[in-house]
C-alpha cells in the first residue's frame, strides 16, 4: 500500500510528521508538501509561474520527501501526475492545526488538497485538530491508520473524501464519533483593523481577516455541533456545488433573460448587431455555426 501525505501548514508542520510516523509501519509513505504555510488557499493551483520541486531530508527516517514551491493542490497534482504516476492507494492531507468546519472547507488548503486527490478518483482524507497549541495528534493519526488498513483489505469504495475534525483532546476525554453535515461557519466574516497603532503601516490602513465563532446555536448533526460536544466529526464531501433544489425555482432567470435580451429564443445572441463605435471593444468568437461577440 502506498500513501501520499500532504498538508497546508508546510513541510515542517508537526501534524504532517506525526501522521507519517504512524503510517510508515503499515504502508509506503511519500510526503509531498508546500515549502511554507498555505492555510486558507483552498483548491488554488499555480498556473502563471513555474513550480519548483526538490527532494529533502525527511523529519521521520525512511520517508521519500519532496517540497513544492506552491499550494497544497499543486503538491497533489505534482505528486500524482509526475512523481508517483497515480500509483497511490490513499491521499491524506493533514494533520492540520486548527479545525476545518462548515463553509470554511471552501477556503481550507487542507480540504483543497484533498479535493485535488478526489478529482483524481482516489480515496482521500482531510484531517484536522481543533487547536493551534499543545496539539494532540495521537487519535487523529490512529484514525487515519485504521482507515488505511481497512482500505488495504479492498472493502472500501475506491473514491471518497472524508473531512475529519477532532477536538484537541486525548482519547479518554472524547465523547463519541459522528458522521456529520457541514455546519455554518466562516472565517471571512470577521475583518479587523490590524495593529496597535490604529491599523496603519505609515502609508495606508491594513486589515486582518480573522477566525470567528459561528453565531447562534449549531444544529445537531453538524460538524460544528460535534466538535462542541467533544466528538470526532467525519463529514463525507463531494464536489457538486449545484444547488439542485434551485434548478426549478430559478427558471425565472432564464425566462427574464429570454424576454429581455434583444435576440432571445433559439440561437440567443446570434443576431446582435455590431454598432460602428463598438467595433474596437468587441471580440469575435466563431463557434460552430454561430457567431458570438464578447464585450470587453
Ligand atoms: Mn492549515
Amino acid at each position: 500500500m502506498k500513501i501520499l501525505l500532504t498538508n497546508d501548514d508546510g513541510i515542517a508542520a508537526p501534524g504532517l510528521w506525526a501522521l507519517a510516523r504512524e503510517l510508515r509501519s503499515i504502508a509506503e509513505v511519500v510526503v509531498v508538501a508546500p515549502d511554507r504555510e498555505q492555510s486558507g488557499v483552498g483548491t488554488s493551483v499555480t498556473l502563471h509561474q513555474p513550480l519548483r520541486l526538490r527532494s529533502v531530508k525527511p523529519l521521520v527516517d525512511g520517508i521519500e520527501t519532496y517540497v513544492v514551491e506552491g499550494t497544497p493542490a499543486d503538491s497533489v497534482i505534482i505528486a500524482l501526475k509526475m512523481l508517483l504516476k497515480d500509483k497511490i492507494d490513499l491521499v491524506i492531507a493533514g494533520i492540520n492545526e486548527g479545525s476545518n468546519l462548515g463553509t470554511d472547507v471552501l477556503i481550507s488548503g487542507t480540504v483543497g488538497a484533498a479535493f485535488q486527490a478526489y478529482f483524481h478518483g482516489l480515496p482521500t482524507i482531510a484531517v484536522s485538530v481543533a487547536s493551534f497549541e499543545d496539539l494532540h495528534f495521537e487519535v487523529a493519526s490512529r484514525i487515519c491508520a485504521i482507515i488505511a488498513r481497512q482500505l488495504a483489505t479492498g472493502r472500501l469504495p475506491r473514491k471518497f473524501l472524508l473531512n475529519i475534525n477532532l477536538p484537541n483532546l486525548p482519547l479518554e476525554q472524547l465523547t463519541g464519533i459522528e458522521i456529520t453535515e457541514l455546519g455554518e461557519r466562516s472565517h471571512t466574516d470577521a475583518v479587523k483593523r490590524g495593529g496597535i497603532k490604529a491599523g496603519h503601516d505609515g502609508k495606508r490602513s491594513y486589515y486582518w481577516i480573522e477566525h470567528s465563532e459561528p453565531q447562534g446555536k449549531e444544529e445537531k448533526g453538524t460538524d460544528v455541533w460535534a466538535l462542541r460536544e467533544k466528538k470526532i466529526s467525519i463529514t463525507p464531501l463531494h464536489n457538486d456545488l449545484t444547488s439542485h433544489e434551485d434548478l426549478e425555482s430559478m427558471q425565472w432567470v432564464r425566462a427574464l433573460l429570454s424576454r429581455e435580451l434583444p435576440s432571445s429564443g433559439p440561437g440567443v445572441l446570434r443576431q446582435i448587431k455590431l454598432l460602428p463605435n463598438w467595433g474596437r471593444c468587441l471580440k469575435y468568437i466563431g463557434y460552430r455555426n454561430t457567431s458570438f461577440y464578447l464585450i470587453c
